[in-house]
């Protein structure tokens, strides 16, 4: 046999000998009232966020976690009451596959290996919830959803602002069409980048401003207009060739949208930044900032928000976590949206390569 038909064979083996693992948990689950979740990746999103939200939660628990860190491990074990058994590297990752406790891994780790962890924890029959963005480009991304169908296990975005009440407001006074049909779109998100060693400034690592929160911009233009984009265009500037060298430090962009909406976006390592603005026909709604987990403000036209901090990564993971458990809809977090604003960052990149020139975005 040859080597690359051997390790073909070996890979379904072991997806089918998970699967069958995993089947059988697929019937707990609904009969589970809390899930176990792991976090992959003990850096600053899941120490600072994640793990503190799974305090909170309801439907949801940290049953597990995954570090090539072993000096954190001590101190987690403490917080978070964790045992020796809840612990892996990323070495014997894959043996999560006969830990019970363990429904879904939240991929917390550098962006390069979204791609990587999600097949893993698909192939140990689990679910998974995978920070944005999604993957490093849209063949992976799909590559990811398709692992996850194959074994009839679920992909999630770590889109938290879709569980955030001024964004939910956001997006229902835009479908209600309550000032009009949408015309325009403006927003950004950037931040001055600290230390220069970081792998968000590394290209191998799916680093730059884009990938790490121009995403979010993508994502607000998307669920306010209510449409798919046809066509980017997007140029590139930069200030600082060293620190930038290998990723991007600013982009702007413009979207078309069927309706014949624009979204004017930008995303920048050098520039601070946090908006939206949506326009209609006969009002507007501004958000500022805009993509925070901590207070968000707005107002509309007529009157200003007045909604109180919440947890979204609570509220995310136990939305998740609900439907999972009682098939209640989760609000539009699956791999599919992730996919979608993959294909836009493709496109965004194709029309910086091309100096500005208009790029379509391709549906499949
Ligand atoms: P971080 O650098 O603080 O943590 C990354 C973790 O990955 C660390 O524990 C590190 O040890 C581990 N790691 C494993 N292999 C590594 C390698 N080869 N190089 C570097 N680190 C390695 O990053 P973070 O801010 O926690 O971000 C992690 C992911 O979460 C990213 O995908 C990011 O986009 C996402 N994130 C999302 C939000 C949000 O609001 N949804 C916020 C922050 C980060």
């Amino acid at each position: 046999m040859e080597r690359r038909e051997f390790t073909k064979t070996l890979a379904s083996s072991i997806g089918i000998l998970s699967l069958t693992n995993g089947l059988g948990q697929l019937g707990d689950i609904t009969r589970k009232n809390k899930l176990g979740i792991a976090l992959v990746g003990l850096g600053n999103y899941s120490t600072h966020q994640l793990a503190p939200a799974l305090l909170e939660t309801q439907k949801c628990e940290l049953k597990g976690i995954v570090t090539g860190s072993p000096e954190k491990v001590d101190k987690w074990k403490k917080i978070y009451g964790l045992g020796n058994h809840q612990v892996y590297n990323y070495q014997n990752f894959d043996t999560i596959a006969i830990n019970n406790e363990i429904d879904i891994v939240y991929i917390v780790l550098p962006n390069n290996m979204h791609n990587e962890f999600t097949l893993r924890s698909f192939a140990a029959g689990k679910h998974v919830i995978c920070e944005k963005p999604l993957a490093m480009n849209t063949k992976e991304a799909s590559e990811m959803i398709s692992a996850g169908k194959k074994v009839d296990r679920e992909l999630f975005v770590g889109y938290r602002l879709h569980y955030e009440p001024h964004h939910r407001e956001t997006i229902r006074l835009c479908r209600e069409e309550t000032f009009g049909k949408i015309k325009f779109f403006e927003g950004g998100f950037g931040f001055r980048i600290g230390n220069r060693d970081q792998w968000r400034l590394k290209k191998a690592y799916g680093g730059g401003a884009l990938m790490d929160v121009g995403v979010y911009v993508i994502q607000a233009a998307r669920y306010t207009i209510g449409e798919e984009p046809i066509a980017v265009t997007a140029r590139s500037f930069k200030t600082d060739f060293d620190k930038f060298k290998e990723v991007d430090e600013l982009i702007t962009w413009q979207m078309e949208f069927p309706s014949g909406a624009v979204a004017n976006c930008t995303t920048s390592f050098s520039a601070s930044t946090n908006h939206l603005f949506v326009a209609a026909e006969n009002g507007f709604i501004n958000l500022s900032p805009s993509y925070t987990y901590r207070e968000i403000k707005g107002y509309t036209r007529d009157y200003n928000f007045n909604f109180q901090r919440v947890n979204q990564q609570a509220l995310h993971m136990d939305g998740i976590s609900n439907y999972l458990i009682n098939g209640e809809p989760h609000l539009n977090v699956g791999g599919e949206e992730g996919l979608r604003d993959m294909r836009i960052i493709d496109a965004i990149f194709s029309s910086v390569e091309k100096q500005g020139e208009k790029v379509n975005i391709l549906r499949k």
